[in-house]
């Protein structure tokens, strides 16, 4: 199969529709084409955004037409960054194959985790294997949020006090246990940590002035470039954890968990 038809096929591979044939052809073409297979996760992603939105509603199906009218409202915001992944799936096709290759970058070699590493930040690495690396650490209680709280006022309190020299984006969460937070410097850079424990998950928000890492060695260029063309990158699975980073108030943001991607995405997309 080639590109057209791949592009042809791409619906009824997310809806799982291919014979098994065509799908084994179409597997196989992603596995060597980087732009179908960007054109694919995009495709994939926009589905489960929106089911991820719907999940939310056990209500009749009036309830859920309004919400997709709303969705369709976002999409018409040029604000909503998020509002063209829940445009109708026609829609989100035709701009899957506008912007294949430049929105969601997919990183062919991400270097394996290595856990002998020590310390809160590493020298060594770039920025998402630090996340990783610190979101393991907070995982198996070897590295202790600084202080904790149920307020997420109280995360912003301490940060303020620490003269963090730039906006620290922290979000209400319902049902947070609890909101951590860690300031460390790399490099003579400042960083902000904000840990969120809640539902029995574990979200882990790395935080650093834009300025301080755009054009760095701490962040790969594949990141910087769909960060810059998009404000987001989301970093292809990674043994059972996910890693989005985006931009928000001047603030590059590196978030760990081990949420299914669908719904890491759904809770830092903009409400
Ligand atoms: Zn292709």
């Amino acid at each position: 199969v080639n590109c057209f038809e791949v592009n042809d096929h791409l619906g009824d591979a997310i809806d799982g529709a291919l014979s098994e044939q065509v799908r084994n052809r179409f597997e196989e073409h992603l596995v060597k084409c980087i732009q179908c297979r960007n054109s694919y996760e995009f495709e994939l992603l926009g589905k489960s955004l929106v089911r991820a939105k719907l999940r939310h509603v056990s209500a009749p199906s009036s309830i859920q037409v309004s919400i997709i009218e709303s969705l369709r409202k976002e999409f018409a915001e040029p604000e909503s960054i998020f509002g063209w992944l829940f445009a109708p799936p026609n829609r989100v096709r035709a701009i899957a194959v506008g912007l294949a290759g430049i929105s969601i970058v997919i990183m062919l070699s991400f270097p394996p985790w290595r856990a002998e590493t020590p310390g809160v930040n590493v020298a060594s690495a770039n920025l998402i294997q630090q996340s990783i690396l610190n979101f393991a650490r907070i995982q198996s209680g070897d590295l202790e949020p600084t202080m904790k709280t149920c307020q997420p006022e109280g995360v912003l309190g301490f940060f303020e006090q620490r003269n963090v020299n730039f906006l620290v984006n922290v979000m209400p969460i319902e049902n947070c246990e609890w909101y951590g937070a860690i300031v460390s410097e790399h490099e003579g850079i400042k960083l902000a940590h904000v840990v969120y424990k809640f539902n029995g998950h574990m979200m882990y928000v790395y935080q650093v002035g834009k300025d301080d890492v755009l054009n760095s060695p701490m962040l790969p260029a594949t990141a910087q470039k769909a960060l810059l063309e998009s404000g987001w990158y989301v970093e292809p699975d990674d043994a059972g954890r996910n890693v989005v980073l985006w931009m928000a108030n001047g603030t590059l943001c590196a978030a760990v968990s081990s949420m299914p991607k669908d719904r890491l995405l759904a809770l830092l997309a903009p409400n």
